[in-house]
């Protein structure tokens, strides 16, 4: 197969409904190398939701030329990657934990390595669809935002023809 065949049968296989979310999470983690530290810096990340007036520092050296890193636990609480987001979810966080969990877990569990993949763009909105799907709409706000960036990504490109 040539090679955009073969893309076009992964993005295919990604999208398919007979891939649940869970799924579709753990074929980008094999398909990618796992993200090596957490996506902020503890001790900011607990200070930020503690409520003090610090700017939120995402660990810069977690990145992949071109990839992005989705927060899997985003079907569950909206926006991990926002201050705002981060701020607003601590509440339902407390009241789902034991659920999810157990009582032990700490919030910052949604920022660590085990709870990130890597991913593309058009696989990132994938999964926020996919989420937005099977998850009560969880994530269809980070849908919405990919989908702009992808139109914004073939304007761009047409008007450079690339
Ligand atoms: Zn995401």
């Amino acid at each position: 197969m040539i090679s955009s065949e073969k893309n076009f049968a992964w993005y295919k296989s990604l999208i398919s409904k007979n891939m649940s979310y869970m799924e579709a999470v753990h074929s980008l983690k094999k398909r990618y190398s796992a993200v090596g530290k957490p996506y902020f810096y503890k001790e900011n990340f607990e200070n930020v939701v503690k409520g003090d007036d610090v700017k939120l520092r995402k660990r810069r050296k977690n990145s992949k030329k071109g990839l992005y890193i989705h927060h899997i636990l985003e079907k569950e609480f909206s926006n991990l990657s926002s201050k705002s987001g981060i701020k607003n979810n601590k509440i339902v966080f407390e009241s789902k934990k034991e659920e999810l969990f157990s009582n032990q877990v700490e919030y910052f569990v949604t920022q660590i390595p085990d709870n990130l993949v890597f991913c593309d763009v058009l696989e990132h909105m994938i999964l926020h669809a996919k989420s937005s799907y099977e998850f009560n709409g969880q994530g269809k706000e980070g849908y919405l935002a990919l989908r702009g960036k992808c139109k914004k990504m073939v304007s761009n490109c047409t008007r450079r023809s690339c």
